[in-house]
């Protein structure tokens, strides 16, 4: 179910005919820039991951090659919009890190194609995603042509805002900053891509995403929120010392420690559970928005199941033995 209240306004940027949610500023900015026929010749598009920052890049390129185009909003049927759709428009150059990282192989590939002119439209539009991969050496081989690209040409960067940049590539692009959504917004986006999502774990994941829809959307495909119930019905349970329950506490820390790289978005979760619970505890009933919790427990034991959480990551890092990680954690999260 969606709640969507916004309906497409002329020259909105679309996204499978959708209007784009969220960066109202770079939306503004771009749409000032296009509509003066000003673009600049190199963007960085740079924010936290997973708020929209590709599918922006991707929307404007389809704009920019669009025969019918009105503002940031492609027509989505002219001949460049439906190749563009299908990912066959010769004008469009994706380059992703290889590896981790942007190699200077790339940026020599890239270059030797930019110095032929567009195929068909009149701009050709590369997108460089995660230039905060890019080390020194390739960094410096792309300074001239993001200083001038070759004409009809249009480069736009992407980079996570928690990674350190260049100074030497930012100092060459427009710099758009882009910041996460607000918790209606996330619930739109995420419940617009599953249909099938109840509003409850939309509301949930968008929570615990903190304003990036496509971490909340990560966190589903990986079907997280369901472990995450039953790792809390498990530490709930009262009957804590009966041997069938400790038998599903160990199997149930090898699950955990299964998840891996993962499992720190399972202990984020798990500790916003805590919070929510010790804020229902101490506002005296206040109704949690994360389902179920144990009435008999003290602020006390809340903070120290939040300090268990904060252990066990530590010792992770230290890669302490992950499965007797998390056996410890789930025996001090159900005490
Ligand atoms: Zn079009």
């Amino acid at each position: 179910m969606t709640t969507e209240k916004q309906k497409a306004k002329e020259g909105e940027l679309l996204i499978g005919g959708k209007p784009f949610l969220g960066q109202k500023q770079a939306r503004n900015l771009l749409t000032r820039s296009l509509s003066s026929g000003r673009l600049a010749h190199a963007y960085l598009f740079r924010g936290p991951e997973g708020v929209g920052k590709q599918l922006f890049a991707r929307g404007l390129t389809a704009a920019v090659n669009c025969a019918a185009a009105k503002g940031l909003a492609a027509c989505g049927r002219c001949s460049g919009c439906r190749k563009f759709a299908v990912g066959s428009h010769p004008d469009f150059m994706l380059v992703s890190p290889e590896k981790g990282a942007i190699k200077i192989k790339q940026v020599r590939d890239l270059i030797k194609k930019l110095s032929y002119a567009p195929y068909e439209a009149g701009m050709r539009v590369v997108l460089i995603e995660d230039i905060h991969t890019m080390r020194r050496e390739a960094a410096n081989s792309l300074l001239k042509t993001l200083e001038e690209p070759p004409e009809e040409n249009l480069l736009i960067l992407t980079a996570d805002s928690s990674r350190t940049i260049l100074p030497t590539i930012s100092s060459r692009c427009q710099t758009i900053p882009f910041y996460p959504l607000t918790l209606q917004e996330t619930v739109e986006v995420i419940t617009r891509e599953n249909e099938e999502l109840d509003q409850e774990t939309a509301m949930l994941l968008a929570r615990f995403a903190e304003g990036s829809p496509g971490r909340a959307l990560l966190l589903h495909r990986k079907d997280l929120v369901s472990f995450w119930k039953q790792v809390v019905e498990l530490i709930i349970d009262p009957a804590k010392t009966d041997e069938q329950h400790v038998g599903l506490l160990l199997q149930t820390a090898e699950t955990m420690a299964g998840l891996k790289e993962d499992l720190c978005h399972l202990f984020g979760l798990l500790r916003l559970w805590i919070r929510d619970s010790l804020f229902s505890h101490s506002s005296r009933g206040a109704t949690t928005t994360m389902g179920e919790t144990r009435k008999d427990w003290s602020s006390e034991q809340y903070f120290a199941k939040l300090q268990a959480i904060d252990r066990a990551e530590k010792e992770l890092k230290r890669n302490c033995n992950r499965t007797l990680v998390c056996e410890v954690l789930l025996f001090q999260l159900q005490a």
